[in-house]
């Protein structure tokens, strides 16, 4: 059996860890910039506040219950992250992580309910997140018992025999994978339902909707399909992008926010063990106004693939030569490096010099350990000097609790 653990309204339960008073209040998590709703405590889904509300709109709602909003804290959620993954793999052994609060795993055979329910209780404790699990044959249908373990116990084991009063109510837009775009395709076809879905058979999920539709079709009906995440799950670029709360216009300040977020991709790719085939930096100007057509990005190739901090600044900041342009108010910069491959299978070039690079590696490996014993950012490169002129809004950011020693909870005993 496949178990998937969800983290029930992840960053909102993030920020109530060192909040207790928040835990029977409205609290919702906004977007970078401040923008819109990313997480909702169940008191704000109570109110009818949906995913993705811009912040503007819910202004008054906002004042009339009293709800509190924190500016997303992706530092803090990814360090909590962190500890329920492993709080989960002492659990279950191997996991494989889904997403920042997902994380799919094998439960052993001989396990019973009351050990699932235990190891449950587990992660509780010791993180303080409250977690679900979904327990079924294969991941799709895992993905639909933790949707039922959020209203009941916080775990749902969905067996085969078991499925027909969930399939018969259940309609296709709600289960993992359906996009809208299929969910219409489908709605056009007369299928609304899961089970109306199951009942056209094989032939025609597989007619209609390829091999995308078999699988979906065989993952429904229990027979597990692995390829279907793997492929999802292989990454085949890392983003990192911001807009800015006032339009940048000066070189400087630009690469400064364009070496941040070479920092961020650089030590992602390592973390992973993978090099980059191309890096891509983007400049945007405002989506309004008089320079919507200017161009808003440009790339370099590398011969040899990378993740060296410093090749990719010094890449950054040849293209970004050619990119600037006095003048133009620009509003977004970010980095994305694509095509990537694992360390170990990086030919050798014949051409480079090899000497040059295993200097930067060796100086990645020292800041990469620095920054895991004294906290994130805590070395980085000079190039990274502007923060606070280009830093998104954030009204209501939390303190780093867990990653920042001058964050950390002040205890008086009196
Ligand atoms: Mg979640």
């Amino acid at each position: 059996m496949i178990g998937l653990m969800d983290c029930n309204n992840f960053f909102v339960s993030c920020e109530r860890l060192f909040r207790p008073d928040l835990r029977k209040r409205p609290v919702a998590v906004l977007s970078s910039n401040d923008g819109c709703v990313v997480a909702r405590s169940q008191e704000v889904k109570d109110l009818g506040i949906s995913m993705g509300a811009p912040h503007f709109q819910i202004q008054d709602l906002c004042e009339k219950h009293k709800i509190i909003l924190f500016s997303s804290n992706l530092t803090l959620y990814r360090d909590i992250s962190r500890r329920v993954m492993s709080a989960l793999k002492e659990e279950f052994g191997e996991i494989e992580e889904y997403s920042i609060d997902e994380a799919f795993f094998k439960v052993p055979e001989s396990f019973t309910g009351e050990d699932i329910h235990m190891a449950r209780r587990n992660i509780v404790i010791k993180t303080g997140i409250p977690v679900s699990f979904g327990i079924a044959p294969t991941k799709t249908m895992a993905k639909i018992a933790n949707g039922i373990a959020k209203k009941g116990d916080g775990v749902s084991v969905f067996l085969n025999g078991a499925t027909a009063g969930v399939y018969n109510t259940m309609t296709c837009g709600m289960v993992w994978g359906i996009g809208a775009k299929t969910s219409k395709r489908l709605s056009e076809l007369g299928v609304s339902t899961i089970h109306d879905f199951l009942e056209k058979g094989l032939p025609f999920a597989r007619q209609e909707f390829g091999v995308v539709g078999e699988r979906l079709f065989l993952e429904l009906t229990g027979v597990s399909t692995e390829s279907r995440t793997d492929s999802s799950l292989k990454q085949v670029s890392i983003m990192s992008t911001r807009s800015f709360k006032t339009p940048i216009t000066d070189k400087s300040t630009l690469m400064s926010a364009l070496g941040y977020h070479i920092t961020e991709v650089a030590e992602k790719l390592r973390k992973q063990e993978v090099k980059a085939k191309e890096l891509r930096i983007i400049c945007a100007p405002s989506r309004f106004g008089a320079y919507v057509l200017r161009t808003s990005s440009g790339s370099q190739t590398f011969e040899v693939p990378t993740n060296s901090t410093v090749t990719l600044l010094k890449s950054a900041e040849r293209l970004l030569e050619t990119l600037f342009e006095k003048g133009v108010p620009y509003k977004k910069a970010g980095v994305v490096v694509s095509g990537l491959i694992p360390e170990s299978s990086v030919p050798i070039s014949l051409f480079e010099d090899g000497a040059t690079e295993k200097s930067d590696t060796k100086l990645d490996v020292v800041i990469d350990s620095l920054n895991e014993r004294f906290g994130k950012g805590s070395v980085r490169s000079g190039i990274v000097n502007h923060v606070s002129k280009w830093a998104p809004k954030a009204h209501f950011r939390s303190p780093c609790y867990t990653t920042k020693w001058q964050d950390i909870m002040q205890v008086k005993a009196i």
